[in-house]
């Protein structure tokens, strides 16, 4: 599709030269996310300052029919804010303010565009939090959150974002504007139109504002972060099980990755690993229940520990150490076992393009789902890096080889129906956090029914009959 010159220059003339991407290069830049599988090819990328300016760029593209791709951080990973087919890219870059905090309420009123991270940082002023925590925060925004409904490390504690959304300012795909819901906790008049933009990664709507629902932050000296070496996924869970009846201390985050991708981070980062050589680790965040709560973490990990009693308090982090379990201390080493664990995304990315999924089973499925799918990838001979929210059942799995190179570009890999089939023989789902977006279309069928499919249709032909928002994400 090509836009009219008429069109441009409306559009131009409502965002102005500031509003305005005029640089091939960085236009592919904004009409593209993390993921590479996609050529982008927008008809123009603009950046406007205001929900009016918003509104008025839907509405000439609605009177000339030209498709619109949101975007947020571009730091998703399933080709969501991707614009391959010469649609317009709307970045909500400039629109980040953090308008206000409400301490007594703990809420924060803040622009779509408006950086995870920063938000985070404006808000511990005041001892809050806004507890959606991931490696990519320093990049995403809070729109691009909100569509994703992204989840992250302390889902275990705290839910994803569609829990800590309560107010949302949309752009429907006629240029109306809605506000929904605004500040109230509880509102039980009907529908919850609020929830139907959580998740569902701009194709119904340009969220624009959000008021967030904020929690305290956590007192001081009572988190801890500790890690093991296991014998693979279905010790994790034993460790999961036990440390979930413990009285002295809640879990936040309960985080595994198997020896491949502990070997790459390690080698990559420089930095040999503090424990010895296992199959699988885990890393977990604990808070103490309360102020007296380290003797009960220390007698609880001793017990946990009973068959490896190997552990260290004080680790020195960059040495082997050979230990089963080591408990980070202080805030230095917290962040140090921490960058083993988030920064493994990143090593992928550097040792190539690996095929990535982001799948979820219910617990109880867990070590069968995961005997059986690295079975399935054997046979493939592929051997999978594994990582991910082992507490919310969640993995992520990537495959890097000659093979999947020969296959980045493509949209379909000899492993999706191995890795899909055994997701669906096990309950799960095909994206747990990242969305659907261009990447996982066509296997939605593997987690929705055709029912569902077909009711998802109805309600995106209802909300945006023009299919104008996002058109080709999701939906098969
Ligand atoms: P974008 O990538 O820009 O867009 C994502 C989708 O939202 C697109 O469909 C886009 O059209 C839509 N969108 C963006 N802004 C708006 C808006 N204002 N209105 C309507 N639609 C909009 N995700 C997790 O859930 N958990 C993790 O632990 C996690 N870890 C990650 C680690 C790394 C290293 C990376 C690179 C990514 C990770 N992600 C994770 C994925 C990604 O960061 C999240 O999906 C994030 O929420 C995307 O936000 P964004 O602003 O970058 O959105």
């Amino acid at each position: 599709m090509s836009a009219s010159a008429e069109f441009l220059n409306a559009v131009h003339a409502v965002v102005g030269a500031t509003g305005w991407v005029s640089d091939v290069g960085e236009q592919r830049d904004y009409a593209r996310d993390w993921t590479r599988q996609h050529e982008p090819r927008p008809c123009a990328v603009v950046r406007p300052g205001t929900t009016d300016e918003v509104v008025s760029v839907v509405r000439l593209c609605a009177d000339h029919q030209v498709p619109i791709v949101p975007s947020g951080g571009r730091t998703g990973l399933a080709g969501g804010a991707v614009a391959a087919a010469g649609e317009l890219v709307l970045s909500l870059e400039r629109m980040n303010a953090i308008v206000s905090i409400d301490p007594l309420a703990c809420t924060a009123e803040v622009q779509a565009g408006a950086i995870t991270e920063a938000v985070h940082q404006r808000c511990a002023e005041q001892g809050l939090q806004w507890p959606i925590d991931f490696a990519a925060k320093g990049s995403s925004h809070i729109g691009g959150n909100i569509a994703t409904n992204a989840g992250g490390i302390h889902v275990l504690r705290y839910g994803s974002t569609r829990n800590w959304v309560l107010g949302l300012e949309v752009v429907t795909p006629e240029g109306q504007v809605l506000w929904l819901n605004d500040a109230r906790e509880k509102d039980n008049t009907g529908l919850d139109l609020r929830q139907l933009y959580v998740g569902t990664e701009g194709t119904l709507g340009i969220i624009t504002r959000a008021i967030l629902r904020l929690c305290p932050l956590p007192r001081p000296g009572r988190r801890e972060v500790i890690m093991w070496a296991t014998n693979g996924m279905g010790e994790a869970l034993d460790l999961l099980q036990a440390a979930r009846a413990s009285d002295a201390f809640e879990l936040c985050a309960f985080e595994y990755m198997n020896q491949a991708c502990a070997r790459l981070v390690s080698q990559r980062l420089g930095r040999s690993l503090p424990l010895r050589d296992a199959p699988g680790y885990v890393v977990a965040e604990v808070e103490g229940a309360h102020d007296a709560w380290r003797p009960g973490l220390l007698e609880w990990v001793e017990t946990a520990l009973d068959e490896h009693p190997a552990l260290n308090e004080h680790p020195a982090l960059n040495e082997h150490t050979g230990l089963d379990g080591i408990i980070a201390g202080d805030p230095e080493k917290r962040r140090a076992i921490w960058a083993l664990r988030e920064r493994i995304g990143e090593c992928l990315a550097a040792r190539g393009q690996p095929r990535k999924y982001d799948v979820s089973v219910p617990l109880s499925e867990l070590p069968s789902f995961a005997a059986a799918l690295e079975q399935r990838l054997r046979r493939l001979n592929l051997a999978p890096y594994i990582f991910g929210h082992l507490g919310d059942g969640n993995l992520h799995v990537n495959l890097i080889d000659s093979d999947s190179k020969a296959h980045a570009g493509s949209e379909h890999h000899p492993a999706d129906h191995a890795v899909y089939e055994t997701v669906q023989a096990h309950r799960g789902s095909i994206s747990a956090e990242h969305g659907v977006g261009l990447l996982k279309r066509d296997h939605l069928h593997f987690t929705r029914s055709p029912e569902e499919i077909e009711l998802m249709r109805r309600i995106k032909r209802a909300v945006d009959p023009a299919n104008l928002f996002n058109p080709g994400k999701i939906l098969p």
